[in-house]
């Protein structure tokens, strides 16, 4: 009896932790407000943040609609981003796929919003997906998961740099009394950007190695710009299962070339990572596609650019001969 009870009350305790939950809009909220007297900038996703903050500066205020901790391709986002984005001056989102929910997005903003839309990645040279993406079109999971080019422009710094200008250029429409201003921090992103271009360029050329096996297909600009080939496990989009074909391959692949290491993220299972390291007697190490930081990044003071020299670091450990 008296364990029913305990039952029932801890089922009732449960209930009530779930409406509340779903009242209070349960899960991550997308942080920061509007403020009087600044360009207020929407963003969607952190590396688009990032550099959005580095060029605007004081004179602006930059929201991301993704909270840390959240993988970006299958967000879609809430009332209150509506809100914000129906006030603010600036949106700026990566385009090339990534965000489905753009054009819908837009179109339910308030009337009276004069926000202006930049998708960020226009003048990139995009690379087109390879048609062997058939397991990412499960029946009944929609439009939202077929890319038609790869998103993940980002990743290289090359074309970072092609993103901050456009933001650059973006800021100074809307708001040209502070041009020099936002230049100034444009060049100064610039030259950083450059710097990091650099450290790839000339670490990655020396590498015996040039084959990498990851988990999705989150490295293509990389690959592209710095001589690399992608092997990927799964597809553009990260909750894509792969063909047990693909698996296959993949395993006998890294068998045949040697390869020492298989790569996974952070906000991804890293389970079919795991597994083909340990059939194939390879080991996994961390590549991270910069698509958010997790809390724990967070609180480190990580960036964009702490990510991607991680990322050096692990690619010249795995590509030694
Ligand atoms: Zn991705």
């Amino acid at each position: 009896m008296k364990r029913t009870w305990r039952l029932k009350t801890a089922a009732a305790a449960l209930m009530t932790l779930l409406i509340v939950m779903l009242a209070a809009g349960c899960g991550p909220q997308s942080q920061g407000k509007i403020v009087e007297g600044k360009v207020n900038v929407v963003t969607t996703f952190y590396p688009i943040y990032e550099f959005a903050k580095a060029i605007g500066g004081d004179d602006a205020n930059v929201i991301n609609l993704l909270p840390a901790g959240v993988e970006p391709h299958d967000w879609t986002p809430r009332s209150q981003d509506i809100v914000n984005t129906s006030k603010a001056q600036l949106f700026f989102y990566n385009g090339a796929g990534l965000e489905g929910w753009v054009p819908q997005f837009l179109k339910g903003l308030n009337r009276s919003s004069k926000v202006k839309a930049y998708e960020v990645s226009q003048g990139i040279k995009l690379i087109e997906a390879d048609g062997e993406d058939e397991h990412e079109h499960h029946e009944g999971e929609g439009l939202r998961h077929q890319h038609h080019v790869d998103p993940h422009t980002w990743v290289s710094p090359k074309s970072a740099m092609i993103m901050a200008e456009n933001m650059k250029n973006s800021y100074i429409e809307v708001d040209p009394a502070h041009k020099d201003a936002y230049n100034e921090r444009y060049l100064n992103l610039k030259k950083r950007l450059e710097e990091l271009d650099r450290e790839f360029t000339g670490k990655l050329d020396k590498m015996p190695r040039k084959e990498i096996v990851v988990s999705h297909e989150a490295f293509g600009y990389l690959a592209r710009d710095y001589g690399l080939t992608q092997h990927a496990i799964m597809g553009l989009s990260p909750d894509a299962e792969p063909r047990s074909r693909d698996l296959l391959e993949l395993s006998n692949l890294v068998k045949e070339k040697g390869i020492h290491y298989i790569f996974f993220e952070e906000l991804v299972s890293d389970r079919l990572a795991k597994t083909l390291a340990s059939e194939t007697g390879a080991e996994v190490l961390v590549l991270n596609p910069v698509e958010g930081l997790t809390e724990d990044q967070l609180k480190h003071g990580d960036d964009y650019f702490s990510l991607m020299r991680n990322n050096l670091t692990n690619l010249i450990l795995a590509l030694q001969e």
